[in-house]
């Protein structure tokens, strides 16, 4: 929990995630000051004197979340199924940054040849959690590759027979000539809250996570 007990810190990555939490936010009559994408600032005020927002990268909002450096966040839950969600409280699904993980190969490549039970295949992925459960589930043993971007380039350059990353549109992987051959779960962003916070800052915390609730968006 952050020090002081009156002070509510949300958690937030610059992107997406900060420009679809916005009209969430303003659901709960909260404005952010600034623009992070016109000043450097890493805490940014809000027009609320109780409520400050910090950026962080992506994959680091479960970890600021879950050791009190944030009371709450906003986090794809593709990161929290790599970090694991311990002492993070999950109470909604935002329907934000909506995407899918999926297994994507080159298109030349024999993807069903090369997933027969008990082969082995090399996959590259910033996801190995995801990846490595993904594969005992088809009973395919996998070598995993861990990266941290270009996910892409990994079965051009033969590093790896496929990738497992997140699609949206899937014109990165049709421009790469990188087909999608699995969906492995869709993908939306998270409230995630600190659990010894929820209860101190309860009386704050509890009617900001209802409005967020009211504005989740349907489609
Ligand atoms: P960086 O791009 O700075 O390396 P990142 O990829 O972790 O960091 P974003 O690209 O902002 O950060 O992604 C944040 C979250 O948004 C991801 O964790 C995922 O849940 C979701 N996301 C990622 N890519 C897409 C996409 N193409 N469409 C929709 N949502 C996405
Ligand atoms: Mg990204």
């Amino acid at each position: 929990m952050t020090q002081d007990a009156s002070l509510i810190t949300l958690a937030l990555s610059k992107g997406r995630i900060f420009d679809e939490t916005l009209p969430l936010l303003k659901a709960a009559g909260i404005e952010v000051a600034e623009d992070p994408e016109k000043s450097r600032k890493l805490i940014l005020g809000t027009n609320r004197p109780d409520v400050r927002v910090v950026l962080v990268r992506a994959t680091d909002v479960p970890t600021y979340v879950q050791y009190g450096g944030a009371d709450l966040g906003v986090a794809g839950k593709d990161v929290l199924l790599e970090h694991g969600g311990q002492g993070l409280y999950q109470p909604l699904d935002l329907n934000i940054a909506r995407c899918r993980m999926s297994v994507a190969v080159r298109d030349d490549f024999d993807y069903a040849a090369a997933v027969k039970q008990g082969s082995r295949i090399r996959v590259a992925t910033k996801y190995t959690t995801v990846a490595r459960q993904h594969f005992a589930d088809k009973g395919v043993h996998v070598d995993l590759i861990k990266l941290y971007g270009s996910m892409e380039l990994a079965p051009l350059t033969g590093l790896a027979d496929a990738i497992v990353d997140l699609v949206s549109t899937g014109s990165t992987l049709k421009a790469n000539h990188l087909v999608e051959v699995e969906h492995i779960m869709p993908i939306a962003s998270r409230l995630v809250v600190n659990q010894a916070a929820l209860k101190l800052k309860r009386a704050t915390l509890r009617p900001l996570i209802d409005a967020f609730a009211t504005a989740i968006p349907k489609e």
